[in-house]
């Protein structure tokens, strides 16, 4: 049940090269609408004791300023493709109003890549800088057993995203699964009386190698039959003033777009 007190900001749902992409004219990209305004794909939960982010893209900083949100408590990784980490530099103000580092959950393979794609973070040479200067992390380590962040139970749902292993992720009755195209059949259950499914949807079809298509991800909505469901990690194919038929409960979400859940 959608508790009050528990918010969920999508700061990005546009795919790995946003809306408008760059050098494109198309109708879309050239849209007026703000809902074809996508910046990289991620999430906010806002709760009581403070806002777990769920990837760090590129806008990072620009998803903070637009939502007026001065911090985050924890960071919590889907995976480490580049659309996914590479904000990761902006969260360098945050250890200055947590008076501490910032708790990084992830898999140890999202570690190992941050470790290798921000060499510098990790630099015993630069360790004595103040804090400020680099983003000041450490790693919480996760695996696909339920945990908690700020008091919160997040489940791990694992997804196939091409030849990725990807986690979704479970708070209450709200499931954010971006990057996939595929449910493992173990992974079903985890997403069993769900009021709220965000679920990848990269296009109007065709099917796509490591996304969700459209009539992929109508086919899972309708098997899970959450009581809405919105569509992330959109292209440029996806128009917000033309949007395909859907079933009713059935939308794109939007940069900016909040659910109390
Ligand atoms: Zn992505
Ligand atoms: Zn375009
Ligand atoms: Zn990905």
């Amino acid at each position: 049940m959608a508790n009050p007190n528990r918010t969920l900001v999508v700061l990005g749902c546009g795919t790995s090269v946003g809306v408008p992409m760059i050098g494109c004219n198309c109708a879309v990209c050239s849209s007026g609408n703000p809902k074809n305004n996508r910046t990289r794909a991620s999430v906010l939960l806002q709760l009581p004791a403070g806002n777990i982010l769920i990837d760090s893209g590129p806008e990072l900083r620009i998803q903070f300023v637009r939502e007026k949100i001065p911090v985050a408590h924890a960071l919590l990784y889907t995976h480490y493709h580049a659309d996914h980490i590479y904000g990761l530099d902006d969260v360098r103000l945050f250890p200055t109003i947590l008076r501490g580092p910032l708790p990084v959950f992830c898999t140890a393979e999202v570690e190992t890549v941050i470790r290798q794609s921000f060499q510098y973070i990790f630099n015993p040479e630069t360790e004595h800088l103040p804090i400020g200067v680099l983003p000041k992390i450490y790693f919480q380590r996760i695996t696909a057993e339920p945990f908690d962040i700020l008091g919160e139970r997040i489940t791990p749902i694992p997804l196939t995203h091409g030849r990725f292993d990807v986690f979704g992720f479970r708070i209450g009755d709200l499931a954010y699964c971006t990057d996939a195209n595929a449910i493992p059949e173990s992974s079903w259950p985890l997403l069993a009386g769900l009021d709220t499914l965000i679920l990848d949807c990269l296009r109007p079809g065709p099917e796509h190698p490591s996304h969700f298509a459209l009539a992929g991800a109508l086919d899972v909505i309708d098997r899970v039959r959450p009581k809405r469901a919105y569509l992330t990690h959109l292209s440029h194919q996806m128009d917000a003033s033309h949007p395909p038929p859907m079933p009713a409960g059935v939308e794109f979400a939007f940069d900016g777009l909040r659910i109390q859940c």
